[in-house]
């Protein structure tokens, strides 16, 4: 059975991002709907921990400008800096909409917002660390997401949960048009038929074997993108999140960094000291994981294999841990079987963000191929777009704060430019393609199973295009994957039932994997020169004359165009090129 819904403005996922968008159309009286996989508030935002970023001033003089530049430099220079002038810029007047809203922040005595340091969070363009990340203890974005989804349930935006999308619908004039979506309770299709969709979908951490993501982060709006030739942005850059937890990848916030815990190898020594003498443990995420990756590599590592390092937080005292770092000692002694009052975290790095997207532009409309054309009535935001403000590398608290202010952005363009738009006519046989998919799913056909081939797409990557890369690995990881993408088309189910079939769901997912994982490999091959997250062994150096550009990886014939880094911000005067150094 197909259903038919009809909307102004459709969003495809129930994240921070999604629901600031959500909420921005909602409260202009239009006929919003929202869709997700999961309950909203399941969604990976809710594991979020560290915190929010924002030069508010609350514990030192701050001013966005520095924000600015530790968002620049942090990127490697490739964030494109007009975007980046715009998050920074309007970061404060989205923390007190967040306040205002009900968001429940920690406080100084003085009842101001609290506020920690970060990796690569800066005072006076680089002079010593900042207390600039806002936080609700280690919970922050299970604090912003609650707040954002009680803020659209008052606002009686219409939720369509446990929904999956499956298809865009794009017409002849390459239009978007709405989506294509199944329902898990029911097995039925639905067409979601409107004016604007908005991809909200989230990260796609699962494409490797040792993530920091939820499980339901598979990439499906770049899939989705990807099947509607879409181009793809900047996805060689993955970041590693230094601490995960070794052997479970579960996150240990850089917050515990933040209130002064540090890394120490095998001999008991604070080595970030040597990679990173200033800034020490709160260098940016690269940078920390390429120096922990590297004391392992020299012999240096903890743990029954010798693959971590230790994290060491217990000289901070019982009482600040339970107080600002609660979670953290709940996982560290569910995960670890260590309690950080008593003994040193074993971590690892582990995947934990992915920098590139679905390329937009700063109100989130979504740009695509070679000429970078807006594509009408097609917005991305949040993770799973590319604005770009987090280039080479994303510094963290940063995140959160994408989310919020270019949600709103989209809304509030959409608000703008669609006043007077009609919905276009739906193109002849919109469902078949995905029908012909899903049929394919349960012929029974080929032996080709879904768990299996995931595993192995899981462990190609992590092996061919970890944190540090090698030619002769990348090489082979892309004929691999594209192996691995024949086998994919061809993936089969044994139970054909409909109701909340998870064998269903895993097929689906796993055919956007793919995509996501091919566009990264195909990229992170192209590029000779090591920036930010993407260490290449050949080519250590940072090479601006010929890689100041972004990646555009064309999904219908695997090939890759580039375009030159904005270096022009909107109003303050550009930030120079010059070596990263913390
Ligand atoms: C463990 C962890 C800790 C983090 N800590 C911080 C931090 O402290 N500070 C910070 O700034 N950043 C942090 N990050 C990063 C940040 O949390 C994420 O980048 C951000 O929350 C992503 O938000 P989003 O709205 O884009 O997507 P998500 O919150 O991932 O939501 C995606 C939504 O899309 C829906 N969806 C996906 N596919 C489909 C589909 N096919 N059909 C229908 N719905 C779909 C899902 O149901 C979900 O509702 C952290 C990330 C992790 C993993």
């Amino acid at each position: 059975m197909v259903k038919h819904f009809e909307f102004d403005s459709i969003v495809v996922g129930g994240g921070g991002a999604g629901l600031r968008t959500s909420m921005q159309l909602a409260a202009a009286g239009e006929r919003v709907a929202v869709i997700s996989k999961v309950f909203p508030t399941r969604s990976h935002t809710v594991a979020a921990q560290g915190g929010i970023a924002a030069a508010l001033a609350n514990v030192s003089d701050d001013k966005w400008l520095w924000h600015m530049y530790d968002t620049i430099k942090g990127s490697d220079y490739l964030g494109d800096q007009d975007a980046i002038e715009h998050m920074c810029k309007n970061a404060a007047a989205a923390i007190y909409e967040l306040e205002h809203m009900g968001m429940p922040f920690d406080r100084n005595t003085d009842g101001r917002i609290y506020q920690r340091p970060f990796g690569g969070m800066t005072k006076n363009f680089g002079e010593s660390s900042i207390s600039r990340t806002c936080a609700v203890a280690d919970r922050t974005g299970h604090a912003m997401l609650h707040t954002l989804y009680q803020k659209n349930i008052e606002l009686k935006t219409k939720f369509f949960i446990e929904w999956i999308g499956l298809d865009l619908i794009r017409d002849e004039d390459g239009d978007v048009l709405g989506l294509i979506a199944l329902e898990l309770q029911t097995g039925d299709l639905g067409i979601f038929h409107a004016k604007n969709t908005i991809f909200a979908t989230g990260g796609a951490g699962r494409i490797f074997q040792a993530s920091t993501n939820a499980f339901i982060n598979t990439g499906d709006g770049l899939g989705m993108a990807a099947r509607a030739n879409i181009s793809l942005e900047d996805m060689e850059f993955w970041q590693f999140h230094p601490t995960g937890i070794l052997g479970a990848g579960v996150l240990v916030t850089e917050g515990v960094r933040g209130e002064g815990g540090y890394l120490i190898n095998s001999n008991r020594e604070r080595f970030m000291e040597r990679y990173a003498p200033s800034a020490k443990d709160l260098a940016s995420r690269d940078v920390v994981s390429r120096a922990i990756t590297q004391e392992v590599i020299d012999g240096r590592g903890v743990g029954p294999n010798k693959d971590g390092v230790y994290l060491t937080l217990s000289h901070l005292g019982e009482e600040l841990i339970n107080e600002k770092l609660p979670g953290i000692r709940e996982i560290s002694i569910k995960f670890a079987n260590v309690d950080p009052v008593k003994d040193p975290v074993p971590v690892v790095p582990t995947v934990h963000y992915m920098m590139g997207g679905i390329p937009t532009t700063l109100n989130g409309q979504v740009r695509d191929g070679v000429s970078q054309k807006e594509v009408n009535g097609f917005y991305a935001v949040g993770e799973c777009a590319c604005v770009s403000v987090h280039g080479a590398n994303r510094l963290g608290s940063n995140s959160l704060l994408d989310l919020i202010v270019f949600g709103k952005a989209a809304g509030q363009h959409i608000l703008d430019s669609s006043k007077n738009k009609k919905l276009k006519k739906l193109p002849k046989d919109v469902t078949k393609k995905t029908i012909d998919r899903l049929k394919k799913i349960d012929s029974k056909s080929s032996l080709e199973n879904p768990r299996e081939v995931g595993e192995e797409l899981r462990a190609t990557m992590q092996k061919h295009c970890g944190v540090f890369r090698f030619p002769q690995l990348l090489d082979e990881g892309l004929v691999k994957v594209n192996e691995l993408k024949r086998r994919i088309r061809n993936l089969s189910i044994q139970d054909n039932s409909k109701v909340f079939n998870t064998a269903r769901t895993e097929a689906l997912e796993l055919q956007n994997l793919i995509e996501v994982a091919l566009a990264t490999i195909a990229s992170a091959k192209n590029r000779e020169e090591s920036r930010g997250a993407h260490s290449r062994a050949d080519f250590p150096k940072r090479d601006d004359k010929s890689w100041l550009q972004h990646s555009l990886y064309n999904p219908k014939d695997g090939s890759l165009a580039y375009r030159p880094v904005k270096m022009k911000p909107l109003s303050v005067k550009s930030f120079p090129l010059k070596e990263r150094v913390y």
